[in-house]
């Protein structure tokens, strides 16, 4: 019998090759009716046999196109017939409330990649190629539903061949919005700085100059996916340190784009995991571990064995790339750390006196969006910097939000979070929230997602620190909503266990930076009794003075003279060591008084800072030129075969864990001429033993058998291994992060877990 159904289909189903793929199922099982993208998702009106509609749901809900992630397959029956002659597609509708998924941009596909080396074809070396499989999407995206008159592709019209492909079922680029050709889509441009015509023909001459101009050692600006790159011969020493000084980015390792897993490998150790990672269609920056035979000078990555690779994922980078011989240097085109420039006018300003050339095209992007950052640990990718390709695809919780959330995130790599349903939807890497620009970013970005997911925030969440421009923002807000004050380690821990889909109390292992403890203090080095509701503090590392406050994380050895004075009393400007003969005595003195008498010294309990003091005393660093570089820099040094560890003092209540010993034994190693290799070693695997026997203590008091591991300490990968390795041995459930970062980029996910769970528990 002949029946007639609705079938709703949430999920990311716009913008994947949905709609054809229905259409093609539905031929295929005889069904008559309609399919339209409608404001939830796709929407299919089918009649047919009864036996026909129900296979035909099984194969939705069972072999859905790769690219579509389908959360709910709803079927409304019982429907009046309409006497279908046909299956068609319908355009979208655009009435009621626009609550559908945007699909992540996508690499070029092997189908597109095909067509772009074929002489033949007709869109034969066209830098924008793309279809329903593959290109941008959430970077040219304004508004939802999703369809061209909505993305910046509006601005081209569409001619006669690609309107046929566009509006035929059975082509690959049915309804692939941003479709475009040689004719009709947007055009390459080569500027000079000052804004001028390099070439006189646009397109494949522009493309042409520009790998000369780079193969010949310049500094060229250009338009991709997300933002602007500031691309260079990545072998010329030369180029590469000309882009650091008028970049003013000293140390900072640069990330480098190569045509091919082949090229990669012959600078990297390349693991079949990590060979996924560079392969997917994410393309992320992959950190690799760097071969000591590589040519990649120096200079790209100072002072750490990895290299950050990634591999073409844009038809124009294909382009670029093909045949040129080797990678090149493609960093983020901005200064400092401002976010990464995005429109054209706005890179001619800011870039003018960095890149001497610029390859242009005339695509906007609408959302700018970094190179996403991730790392292959224990078999799966570990996220670093969580933003193009992966943003804005929710994280689906394991429970579902009680409200509509906003996660305000924290300050440094901030990203902020909207929540709805089992949805969270945290935002692409905004940045530091330091400058004007970044929190305008913010702003902007808050207002973009909570009109494509139409999410209207009952409930802001926002870190305890009284100074970060997230919470001031939160704090500003419409007084009528609900606000939830999160303490930063607590957020760390939660966006672990949101990250891990777990629930419950575990203990929770927060090695961090700063964050605003519950007392006043920065904390940093703490062990909790933590679930998604609270946390208690069971331990911490003990209190040290920061002379100087935010001068003492961009100077270790300030906390390297805290720590000496400390663990060898005033005696140790006598000690033979060479961190004491290099430093100016008047100096340390007058630091030794601030710190002893709280001048602008706010007590600190981070490991991060203890990281910095130990790597000040190796010589590693006495100045850093990056947030983090004097612990990457401990890391790298460490000498990986060694067993030996330092112990850390532990009050008699347990609550304190004193640093001297750690420091006395460094101080005597030191004078023994243990190499710094050694040392660094040591106290790598005394954190990872002080963590190790925190947890067993913790586990026989409170029964708790599952250990969190979460804050930016823990991106050390020689620490997380030693760590993971011990816990495990001791029969200990660890969890690592792996969809959000462990550093602030997961802040905001754990702010509206824990939001989420007060509202629950009725704490809200
Ligand atoms: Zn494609
Ligand atoms: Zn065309
Ligand atoms: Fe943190």
């Amino acid at each position: 019998m002949a029946t007639r159904v609705h079938i709703q289909v949430r999920g990311i189903v716009q913008g994947v090759g949905f709609r054809p793929f229905v259409f093609s199922e539905a031929n295929r099982h005889s069904l008559r009716g309609n399919v339209f993208n409608n404001t939830s998702g796709v929407l299919i009106d089918v009649e047919g046999e009864d036996a026909d509609i129900a296979q035909f749901v099984e194969r939705i809900k069972s072999n859905p196109p790769p690219r579509s992630v389908v959360d709910a397959v709803e079927c409304t029956n019982h429907l009046g017939p309409a006497y279908y002659d046909t299956f068609r597609i319908i355009e979208t509708n655009t009435a009621g409330q626009p609550i559908v998924s945007i699909s992540s941009d996508i690499a070029t596909c092997q189908d597109c990649l095909g067509e772009l080396f074929d002489t033949a074809n007709r869109r034969y070396r066209y830098p924008f190629i793309n279809c329903t499989n593959c290109g941008p999407r959430f970077t040219i995206v304004e508004d939802v539903p999703y369809d061209r008159a909505r993305t910046t592709m509006r601005e081209f019209r569409m001619c006669d061949a690609c309107r046929e492909e566009y509006e035929n079922p059975h082509d690959r680029r049915f309804h692939a919005e941003p479709t475009a050709c040689h004719r009709c889509g947007p055009q390459l441009s080569l500027l000079s700085s000052n804004g001028r015509p390099v070439s006189g023909k646009p397109g494949e001459d522009a493309l042409a100059r520009a790998r000369g101009l780079l193969q010949a050692g310049n500094v060229v600006a250009i338009k991709g996916i997300g933002g602007f790159h500031l691309a260079c011969d990545a072998f010329d020493d030369e180029v590469i340190s000309k882009l650091r000084r008028r970049k003013y980015r000293e140390d900072k390792p640069f990330a480098i784009m190569a045509a091919s897993i082949e090229e990669i490998r012959q600078h990297c150790y390349v693991s079949p995991e990590e060979e996924c990672l560079l392969l997917s269609e994410f393309r992320p920056i992959v950190l690799l571990e760097r071969l000591d035979t590589s040519q990649v000078p120096r200079s790209v990555a100072p002072g750490v064995n990895t290299l950050g690779f990634m591999l073409p994922y844009a038809p124009l980078q294909h382009l670029l790339l093909e045949g040129l011989g080797g990678p090149l240097v493609m960093t983020s085109a901005n200064i400092s750390d401002e976010p990464i420039c995005y429109e054209d006018g706005d890179a001619f300003g800011r870039l003018s006196g960095i890149a001497d050339f610029f390859l242009l095209h005339d695509r906007r992007i609408h959302v700018r969006s970094d190179d996403s950052v991730v790392r292959a640990y224990a078999g799966r990718a570990m996220m670093l910097r969580r933003s193009r390709g992966y943003a804005p695809a929710p994280i689906k919780t394991a429970f579902t939000f009680a409200r509509q959330i906003l996660a305000c995130g924290a300050e440094l790599k901030n990203t902020f979070c909207l929540t709805r349903d089992d949805h969270a939807f945290v935002s692409h890497h905004i940045g530091d929230l330091e400058n004007l620009e970044t929190f305008n970013s913010f702003k902007q970005g808050i207002e973009h997602f909570s009109r494509l997911f139409n999410i209207h925030p009952e409930v802001i969440a926002y870190d305890l620190h009284p100074e970060y421009l997230s919470t001031k923002y939160a704090l500003s807000l419409d007084d009528n909503l609900t606000r939830v004050g999160i303490q930063h380690h607590h957020a760390h821990i939660a966006s672990c266990m949101a990250d891990n889909r777990i629930d419950g109390d575990v203990i929770g292992v927060a090695m961090d930076g700063l964050g605003f403890g519950s007392d006043g203090r920065l904390w940093g080095g703490e062990f909790f009794v933590a679930n998604l509701v609270e946390a208690s503090r069971i331990a911490h590392l003990d209190y040290v003075p920061m002379p100087g406050g935010a001068k003492a994380i961009r100077q270790p050895w300030r906390m390297a003279a805290v720590y000496l004075q400390r663990a060898m009393g005033d005696d140790y400007l006598k000690l033979d060591l060479p961190y004491v003969s290099e430093l100016d005595h008047r100096q340390l003195n007058t630091l030794q008084r601030m710190a002893a008498t709280g001048t602008n010294s706010p007590e600190t309990s981070s490991i991060g800072r203890l990281f910095d003091a130990v790597a000040s005393l190796l010589r590693v660093r006495n100045f850093v030129n990056y947030e983090g570089q004097a612990a990457i820099e401990l890391e790298s040094i460490a000498d990986k075969e060694c067993s030996a560890g330092y112990e850390f003092r532990i009050s008699e209540d347990g609550r304190l864990l004193g640093a001297e010993p750690v420091i006395q034994r460094v101080v005597e190693d030191l004078l023994d001429g243990v190499s710094p290799a050694q040392v660094s070693a040591k106290f790598h695997i005394g954190v990872a033993n002080l963590i190790a026997s925190q947890a067993r203590r913790i586990r026989g008091e409170h029964r708790l058998n599952r250990v969190a591991l979460s804050g930016g300490v823990f991106q050390n990968m020689f620490l997380l291994r030693k760590t993971s390795q011990l816990l495990a041995r001791d029969g200990f459930e660890v969890f690592t992060h792996s969809r959000v970062p462990p550093n602030d980029g997961g802040i905001s996910l754990g702010q509206a877990a824990i939001a989420n769970a007060r509202i629950e528990s009725g704490r809200i």
